[in-house]
């Protein structure tokens, strides 16, 4: 009997030695041996951010980094530049706009990266914007933005910029400090190879100096805290210790595969996945030269129907996809391919794709 496939954009499969490591027993949070492993844990996560600056490691689903990255960085009031072009980008500048932030929303066709040069024209248009929003990785769309391009543009006007790399950073290259990133968000379930409910965020010099001036409402999350407790090797709440064991684990798995060569794989894993597509027939939803290596999105077109394809897939293969989003639901479906994946599972994604489709009636355009 074959394994489950389970190919949606987090939660993502787990190496065993990960699940593993959530059966150990409980220890002191506050204790040595925990001590030890938050602070392994911290250096090894500042390797794959490729950063100096302080990572900190939070209990909460990858939107709770998101909302510690405004809360901590920005007062009710101040101008923000949310750079959007999907469904987490539109989450990101309304929880801005929850907290009090005046949101200045840049918003881009959905399946199209943001243009740098139409951030710089906002920015121009608007010298009071205090910091940009942006989402490396849109896992709605299946676009990655070009984050290097976009951060020089925010630093030619000096402005703080707060990255969600949820879905990129462990699996697409993000360098951190190269391109001046503030604050950038990442959570566990996705490129990580861990379980829902860790987020790791990054914290730069220019964003402590705006934290130190940041009046938004914050306890949970509140990097002051954060960091105060690091330097002990502690949380300052308890945090989700079996997951922190497992990140651990995934950590040193994913150093002894090297970040260049996880890149690498998920750079090959995702070219698969389009090509895959594109051999059945399929069209891609997002403009190819922007495609994402963790997700490919596919758009439902020629009469396919989305959620009745997915159903099947699951149903009679055992593989699981995600659908669309919002406006998106029923346009288009998607395929996961980070963290644990190699090209031959994306291999048996496509030989079940091949299976389904003609048995939905689908056929490609060309043979209409
Ligand atoms: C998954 C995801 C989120 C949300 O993360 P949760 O862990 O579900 O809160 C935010 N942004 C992006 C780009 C994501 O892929």
């Amino acid at each position: 009997m074959s394994m489950k496939q389970l190919r949606i954009p987090g939660p993502t499969p787990c190496p065993d030695k990960v699940l593993q490591a959530m059966s150990r027993q409980m220890v002191n949070h506050r204790g040595v041996e925990f001590a030890r492993t938050i602070e392994n844990t911290t250096a090894k996560l500042k390797q794959v951010f490729q950063t100096a600056n302080d990572v900190l490691l939070l209990t909460g689903s990858g939107t709770g980094g998101m909302e510690a990255a405004i809360v901590n960085t920005l007062s009710p009031g101040d101008k923000v530049l949310a750079v959007t072009i999907g469904v987490f980008g539109d989450r990101f500048a309304n929880i801005a706009r929850q907290f009090g932030a005046e949101v200045t929303p840049l918003s881009f066709e959905w399946g199209r990266p943001a243009d740098p040069d139409a951030v710089r024209s906002a920015l121009n248009a608007d010298p009071g914007i205090k910091a940009v929003l942006v989402t490396h990785n849109e896992t709605s769309t299946g676009v990655t933005n070009d984050l290097a391009a976009i951060s020089a543009v925010v630093k030619e006007f000096d402005k703080l910029l707060l990255v969600d790399a949820i879905s990129s950073l462990s699996s697409i290259d993000l360098p951190v400090d190269d391109w001046h990133c503030d604050v950038v968000v990442s959570g566990s379930q996705k490129g990580w190879m861990v379980p829902p409910g860790l987020a790791m965020v990054s914290v730069s010099p220019e964003a402590w100096k705006a934290h130190a001036a940041a009046r938004m409402p914050r306890f949970y999350w509140d990097f002051t805290r954060a960091k105060k407790f690091l330097e002990k090797k502690q949380t300052p709440w308890t945090p989700a210790v079996s997951l922190v064991f497992a990140l651990d684990v995934a950590l040193d798995m994913m150093l002894e595969e090297g970040l260049a060569s996880i890149i690498e794989r998920h750079a090959r894993v995702g070219r698969a996945a389009r090509e895959g597509a594109k051999g059945l027939g399929l069209s891609l939803f997002a403009d190819e030269k922007y495609a994402s290596n963790t997700v490919t999105a596919i758009s439902a077109a020629n009469g396919l129907d989305a959620k009745k394809l997915v159903r099947t897939l699951r149903e009679e293969h055992k593989v699981e996809l995600s659908g669309g989003q919002q406006s998106l639901e029923g346009k288009i479906f998607r395929i996961g391919h980070l963290g644990w994946v190699t090209e031959k599972d994306i291999a048996e994604v496509i030989s079940a794709l091949e299976i389904t489709l003609p048995r939905l009636g689908f056929v490609p355009a060309g043979l209409r």
